[in-house]
This record gives structure tokens, sequence and C-alpha cells, in this order.
């Protein structure tokens, strides 16, 4: 029998490898972790946390324009930078120190370097040359941005790894890309005061999403002043004196501060040492894994964003506490339905959806009903504003369920996390009728749609 030095070791240390070496840990496992760069992940260091935090900044110049409706004069605002950036960047090594913390405090060793697998229960700590054993070893090295290597001048592009780095708001950005971080970028500065632009090689914007979300978004990003250049691609990118010059391929030129490309996130698996152990990788690098994210090697398994699957943080702290109750705990049911999970985009106006899409609702449903409803709310009456809300319900018609919800307008987000509830319960249309309303509200249109349009 083999001894080892530790029952888990995680490669990681984001949102999956966190909560997996913290659960694992709970269970009484001897646990070790690893991460070369700081402990959060992408999703507080440099994701999720400061974009958000980045979001609430952009909005505050639309808040005080409503509010002379409201009555209120002489407010000034003028953005400090620097103030913002400080500002975010304490509150992400705030919450880095709860997370080193919090495994510290659950007795996981922290290694504050680079791990690399050597053999299917060994791993070497590159800076400190050592070589640890374990039982089992977990993959959770989540993903990078694709940077645009075949683009001529691509490398006058930033990613979202350095837009938080930037000492100064540029007044003029390009954001490429249609996806997550295109869009809620393209939304942060032109809040923020940007003029901004961006460009997409479809016609449509965030691919996947229900249409009216999508085609909602890009009028409301072009109210906003957001120039969408869409159906094209960035032919050539120079460095001039008046600023990079962007050329896409239609013929349109840019002249910009900042080019952001957002075009896709891979797998974070090269030099791993994957091949060497003989871990399976598919497409992009993705580690391949089963229903209990074991990959080809029995003793090794991976979880979050570094198996490409549904790429959002709720997920990979989903898979790696489910993952240690399966290793050291009680095994749960480790099935996730990625279909229907729900999720939001940080755009302003938000977007939230839960379930199907009507477009996939069509293919699997004969007797789709659709419900919607697209006002104004009221806050845009005094503000006198442009801003609408759109919602949609979807209902299997055969059986009364809904199979799907979509919010386009302010606090989506926080609408479709508690609508989600329901539609994982299971809710019909009947009970969603059978709902009080609560009024005056936005949600309360989600319980009063009482004609499907078709
Ligand atoms: P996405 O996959 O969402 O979008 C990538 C975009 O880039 C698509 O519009 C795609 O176009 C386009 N694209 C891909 N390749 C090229 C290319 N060679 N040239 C031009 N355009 C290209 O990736 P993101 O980078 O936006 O985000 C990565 C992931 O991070 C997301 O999938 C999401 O899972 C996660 N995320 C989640 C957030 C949230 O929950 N709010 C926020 C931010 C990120 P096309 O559609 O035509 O393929």
């Amino acid at each position: 029998m083999q001894d080892f030095d530790v029952d888990l070791f995680v490669i990681g240390g984001g949102s999956g490898g966190v909560r997996a070496a913290r659960v694992a840990a709970g269970h009484g496992a001897r646990v070790a972790l690893a991460e070369e760069y700081r402990v959060g992940g992408t999703c507080v260091i440099r994701g999720c946390v400061p974009k958000k935090l980045l979001v609430l900044a952009s909005r505050f110049p639309g808040e005080l324009s409503d509010s002379q409706g409201f009555g209120w004069r002489g407010m000034a605002h003028q953005l400090n930078w620097p103030a913002l950036s400080e500002g975010i960047e304490s509150e992400v090594s705030r919450l880095e120190g709860l997370y080193r913390k919090g495994l510290s405090s659950s007795g996981v060793h922290i290694y504050d370097e680079r791990a690399v697998l050597t053999g299917p229960h060994s791993v070497q700590l590159v800076r400190s040359d050592t070589t640890v054993k374990a039982r089992h070893i977990l993959i959770a090295t989540g993903g990078a941005p694709r940077t645009p290597a075949d683009l001529v001048g691509g490398h006058h592009t930033i990613t979202s790894n350095e837009v938080f780095a930037l000492k100064a708001l540029p007044n003029r950005v390009l954001v490429l890309g249609g996806g997550y971080i295109a869009v809620e970028f393209a939304g942060i500065f032109a809040g923020l005061g940007s003029t901004t632009t961006l460009l997409h090689r479809g016609e449509r914007l965030l691919r996947g999403f229900d249409h009216e979300l999508q085609s909602g978004l890009a009028d409301a990003y072009r109210r906003s002043g957001i120039h969408l250049a869409l159906g094209v691609t960035i032919a050539s990118i120079e460095k001039t004196n008046e600023g990079f010059v962007v050329l896409d391929s239609a013929g349109g030129r840019y002249v910009v501060d900042v080019v952001l490309s957002a075009t896709g996130r891979l797998p974070n698996t090269a030099t791993l040492g994957l091949e060497g152990v003989g871990v399976e990788t598919g497409e992009n690098g993705a580690i391949l894994v089963d229903a209990g994210f074991r990959t080809s090697i029995p003793s090794i398994f991976a979880v979050g964003d570094v198996t490409d699957r549904l790429n959002l943080t709720p997920v990979a702290i989903r898979e790696g506490h489910a993952l240690a109750d399966a290793l050291f705990g009680t095994p749960a049911d480790t099935a996730l339905d990625y279909e229907s999970a729900p999720t939001a985009v940080f755009s302003t106006p938000e977007l939230g959806t839960a379930g199907l899409t009507e477009e996939a609702a069509r293919h699997k449903h004969l007797h789709l009903q659709v419900f919607k409803t697209d006002f104004r709310p009221m806050r845009a009456t005094l503000a006198n504003s442009s801003e609408r809300i759109r919602m949609k319900v979807l209902v299997d018609g055969a059986t009364d369920l809904v199979v799907g919800l979509h919010i386009l307008g302010r606090e989506a987000a926080e609408l479709i996390q508690l609508a989600a509830v329901a539609l994982q319960m299971g809710v019909t249309k009947r009970q969603l009728d059978s709902t009080l309303a609560v009024h005056p509200t936005m949600a309360e249109e989600l319980v009063t749609m009482r004609t499907p349009i078709h």
C-alpha cells in the first residue's frame, strides 16, 4: 500500500478548487492546494467581482441623469479613476484574504507556486522543487483569455486580464467580440464615459441567448450611444500618433486608445504535465471528465472552466463541492443540468435567463406557449428616459410547465435568481398566475401575463 502525503492535492485556487479543498478538509481529509497567482481565481481577482464593481460604477451617471426628473439639481459627477481602481483592488485583496483564511482555518496547506503533474499520484511544486504524493489530485486551473494571435496588430490588444490594471479611463475604446465579456465591458466603458464601439463578427450579440433579449440589448446599447459594428471582423490594428487605428472588413475605420479583445477563453492546461501522465484532453485542451469529474486517470479529477463545459463560477463551485463530498463525505447527486442553468449578463440593461430559449423550446415542445411583455418601468416616466423592460415566459402547453424565463432590464440578474428557484421546482403557468402580485414592481409582470402571444 502506497503512502501519501495528502488525501487531496488541488491545483488551482479559484472558485472550484477552493470549494473542493475546504469541503474535503471539512470531511477530515488531508488537503493541499497550489496557486501560482492569487488565491480566489479569475472570479475574485480578475473576473466577476471587479467586473461587477465596475458595472456598478458605470451606472451612476445614468442614475444622476434620471435623478433630475425627480427634482434633484446640481449633483456633480466626475469620475476619479484612480480612486475607483484603488477601491476595487482593496476589495479584491480583502476577499483574497478571506479565501486564504478560509482555507487555512479548514486545515488546507497552501503552496503559493505553480504545480505540475508528474504521475497519477504525484505533483511537483516548481519553485521549491518539492514532490507531493497525493491519493487524489484535482485540477481546477480554470481558463485564460484567448489572444487574437492571427490578427494583424493583434499584439496591440488587451484582454480582460489586463483591463483591470488600466492606469486611466480610455477616452475611446473598441471591444472585439459579442459574448459575455465583450458585452459587459462595452456597457462598462460607455457608462463610465468612454466613446465605445463593439465590433462583432456575428449579426447578433450573445450567441445562445433568446433572440428577443439579443435584439433588445442591441437596441438599448445603440440608444445609449454604443456604436455596434456587427457582421464584421477586424482587418488590422495599427499603432499611430492618433491612437490605435482599427480597420474592419467592411472598410470601417476607428481610432481608439484601447482595443479590448474578448473572443472567448481557453482551458488552462498547457504545460501542466497532462500528456506525460496520460490525462486526456479534448478540443481546445479541455480536460475530459465523466459524470463524477474523473479524468482518464482514475486518481485525477477536474472541475470548472478547465473542463470547458458551462464556464460559470457557480458551476465550478457546485462541481468542486460535489466532488469533495463524493470522495470524502456522503456522495450527493453530482448531476448538474448544464442546459438550463440560470445565468445573467451584467450589461446595462442586464439580461437574466433560465431554462430554454424560445428557439430551443420550439424544437423540444410541440405546443409551446409564449407569454411576453415589453414595458416602460415607472422610473422612466419622471426620468423621461427610454429605458424598457422585456420579459418572456415560455410554457409547454401540454403540461403547463414553465420551460424558459427571460428578462432584459434593470435588476434582471436579481429577478432571474428568484425565478430560477420556481423553475427548478417545476413551476407551472397556473401556479405563476395564482401567485399574488407585489405592486407596484417590475417583477409583478411575471405573474400577470395572461394571454400567450402565440
Ligand atoms: P464567449 O464565448 O461568451 O464569447 C466569445 C465571443 O467572441 C463570441 O461573440 C464569439 O463569436 C467571438 N469570437 C470567438 N472567436 C472569435 C474570433 N476568432 N474572431 C472574432 N470573434 C470571435 O466568451 P467571453 O470571452 O465573452 O467569456 C468567456 C466565458 O466567461 C463565457 O462563456 C462565460 O461562460 C464566462 N463569463 C460569464 C460571465 C457572467 O456569468 N456574467 C461574465 C463573463 C464571462 P461567435 O458568437 O460568433 O462565436
